[in-house]
């Protein structure tokens, strides 16, 4: 096993740049998944790891040696992609095993490992199995095994579940989380899905049109995001962001907007000595609950939406006649039925503040 190290590495192509000055570096035995919207330069930055692309500056560490001009066979990794094609005409024990026999490995050992490798990934009673003759979540256990068998420092995965429908990936995702914990492997990790980023990462590194803008464990990103583009990109449904007027006043922070009566909060030290101007409120949707009139903190509203998912609802309003929603999860149980008005109650504790550039106070 090994680190990852990169150094200030950016990759342009032709005119346009794709990833910006990453700096970053994941331990030993960790999990770290890139997450990010589409085009923002995850599998670029992978790939960087791979040696399939070479930065424009910068430098590439794997444990103690520089391979950024490092051949990809050369470089102790193993890659698994989105699309996990099997060779057909061979049973899935030698699928497998596929790269200990180009590496020489005799028969019977390679088919041990596979045997090992498989029965973690709970297919080892397939493996006399074509590929044709398994579903395709196992064939993509199959094709996560033959990656896993070939020992290597680190495991790259671009997007490895997206072909899966959405119960097939929960499954998977389930197993590579065993797999991690397992076998401590080093692994880096592209999805553009939040859970599942959230449900495998030891840190998820997020992205933002090829910069990362927050790397930290996901529990962190979720109740800390550096800026309004994380809060609006982890969790499901996203942090409601609510623009406000703000102004300092008898040394307490007064915040105004449609829809919402807020007591004075105390004045984050980020503001003590600039003039607040405009402020983006943050709260997620399960800090919200229904509110009697004339709560002390809250939010009114319309009632837009009312979707109830099993357990929990989710309750939208519109705080005014433009786009302006908001949305609160709540446990079903304790949702009555509701029309018109209706107001959202929250704790201070709960909020989070950006400014108007939209980082963090
Ligand atoms: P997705 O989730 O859609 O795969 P991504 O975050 O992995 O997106 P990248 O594939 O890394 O994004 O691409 C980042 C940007 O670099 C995109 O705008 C893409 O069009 C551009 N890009 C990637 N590879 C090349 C290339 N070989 N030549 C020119 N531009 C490229």
């Amino acid at each position: 096993m090994a680190s990852v190290k990169f150094e200030n590495v950016t990759k342009r192509f032709g005119g346009f740049t794709a990833t910006e000055g990453l700096d970053f570096e994941v331990g030993d035995g960790e999990f770290v998944c890139l997450l990010g919207p589409s085009g923002c330069g995850k599998t670029t930055t992978l790939r960087m790891m791979a040696g399939l692309e070479t930065p424009s500056e910068g430098k590439v560490w794997i444990g103690e040696r520089d391979v950024t001009r490092v051949h990809p066979k050369d470089r102790g990794i193993s890659m698994v992609f989105q699309d996990y094609a099997l060779y057909p005409h061979m049973a899935l024990a030698d699928n497998i095993a596929y790269p200990l026999k180009v590496r020489g490995q005799p028969r019977p050992e390679r088919h041990a490992e596979a045997q090992r490798v498989a029965d973690v990934l709970q297919i080892g009673h397939l493996l006399d199995r074509m590929p044709a003759q398994i579903s395709g979540g196992q064939q993509q256990r199959t094709s996560l095994a033959r990656a896993l068998v070939t020992p290597s420092d680190v495991y790259l995965f671009d997007e490895p579940l997206s072909n899966l429908d959405a119960k097939l990936r929960l499954d998977a995702r389930g197993f590579l989380n065993h797999l991690q914990r397992d076998m401590g492997i080093t692994a880096v990790y592209v999805t553009h899905d939040q859970a599942e980023a959230m449900a495998l990462a030891t840190r998820i590194a997020v992205m933002d049109r090829g910069r990362i803008v927050q790397y930290a464990p996901p529990l962190e990103i979720y109740r800390r995001p550096a800026t309004t583009f994380v809060a609006n990109f982890v969790g499901n449904p996203p942090m409601n962001l609510i623009e406000a007027e703000a102004r300092i006043e008898g040394g307490q922070l007064h915040l105004q907007a449609p829809g919402l009566h807020l007591a004075p909060l105390p004045v984050p030290a980020a503001l003590a000595t600039r003039a607040p101007g405009r402020l983006t409120l943050g709260v997620r949707p399960e800090h919200l609950a229904l509110a009697a009139p004339g709560a002390a903190n809250r939010i009114e509203g319309r009632l837009f939406a009312n979707e109830n998912m099993g357990p929990e609802t989710l309750v939208t309003v519109t705080r005014t006649e433009g786009e302006a929603r908001l949305t609160a999860r709540i446990f079903t149980d304790e949702a009555p039925r509701l029309s018109g008005a209706v107001a959202f109650g929250f704790e201070a504790r709960h909020l989070h503040l950006f400014d108007a550039e939209g980082l963090r106070v």
